[in-house]
């Protein structure tokens, strides 16, 4: 079945288990998640680009603090706030990503104009935010617009353990973040993905992820597929998810699950990679696939209803007030 249009989007994945969460914060996650994803689905009713879906949806992700990108985004080991992204068009391969970004309040919107007004396909750090206030007029934001106590916590916690970690851990107190994601297609048959991350709690060494790679944690291709991912971006990146479940639809005639199923099922999970990923195929079918204990995650019926799931098995569900 085509489907005119369509949008899904998810908040993190990883050990996201009912144990660790109270009536209130699932609650809260499950209105942000309905939130992100009727912005995303106003673009498409519209009749606007997939790409611009995809960066409202994330937009609103970015601005919530319960996620790990933009406002809510995990602390470095230094005690800062590094965010990656990327945007791609699937209608011309087109894709803007940006790494290392510290003052920019939306790097989602970032990385779109990397695509849209720079030659280049990505930018970093202090160059990505030259080009942000001189270029495209940004406004500067101050790291602490970012920093939540919980985020120190959090990082203490972590350094204890001498680690890194995704937003999604097994400790309480690392349970509550995730990095953000859209894939949709728009009534024109456009596909497009956008991912945006604070990273790993407790990186250094300017530590860059899957989200920002193309082909690593994001990628779109018309009559192929659009992909966001998240999870261990060590692991994502070296295994290319996002580009083997489009190279097995495209080349191995691989349905959308089939081909999901198999890329989070395999390597990725054999070397030890938690994580999923939601993925929108040139008909506009819409599917999820995990290999943790939960993926924040969502996408829009047909009547226009945000539907919503957080715990692996759990089918998608409307949302009450
Ligand atoms: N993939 C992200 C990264 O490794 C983390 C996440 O998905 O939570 O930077």
């Amino acid at each position: 079945m085509s489907h005119s249009f369509s949008i899904a989007i998810h908040g993190g994945a990883g050990t996201i288990v009912r144990s660790l969460m109270t009536p209130e914060l699932e609650q809260d996650y499950r209105q942000a998640l309905a939130q992100s994803v009727l912005a995303g689905h106003a673009v498409l009713v519209a009749g606007g680009h997939a790409v611009d879906a995809t960066v409202a949806a994330v937009t609103v992700m970015e601005d919530s603090p319960l996620f790990n990108a933009g406002k809510g985004s995990v602390l470095t080991h230094d005690e800062t706030v590094e965010m990656d992204a990327c945007v791609m068009d699937g209608q011309d391969l087109d894709a803007g990503a940006v790494t290392l970004i510290r003052h920019i309040k939306n790097p989602v919107q970032l990385a779109c104009d990397v695509m849209r007004k720079s030659p280049h396909a990505m930018l970093a750090s202090e160059g990505a935010e030259t080009f942000a206030f001189k270029e495209c007029g940004y406004e500067y934001t101050e790291q602490d617009y970012f920093f939540t106590d919980r985020r120190y916590k959090e990082l203490r916690a972590m350094k204890k353990t001498g680690g890194v970690a995704l937003s999604e851990t097994r400790y309480p107190d690392e349970k509550k973040h995730g990095t953000v994601g859209a894939v949709a297609r728009d009534k024109n048959g456009n596909l497009a993905a956008a991912t945006s991350t604070g990273g790993l709690t407790n990186k250094r060494w300017g530590r860059v992820g899957d989200t920002p790679i193309v082909g690593g944690g994001n990628y779109a291709r018309n009559g192929n597929v659009a992909v966001s991912a998240t999870g261990m971006g060590e692991l994502l990146m070296r295994c290319t998810v996002a580009g083997d479940i489009a190279g097995r639809m495209q080349y191995g005639n691989a349905s959308i699950e089939q081909a999901c199923r198999e890329v989070i099922h395999g390597d990725f999970l054999d070397l030890g990679g938690e994580g999923g990923v939601i993925a929108i195929d040139a008909n506009g079918k819409v599917n999820f696939e995990l290999n943790c204990a939960g993926m924040y995650r969502a996408t829009v019926d047909e009547s226009g209803n945000a539907l919503v799931a957080i715990f692996a098995d759990e089918d998608l569900s409307l949302v009450s007030e």
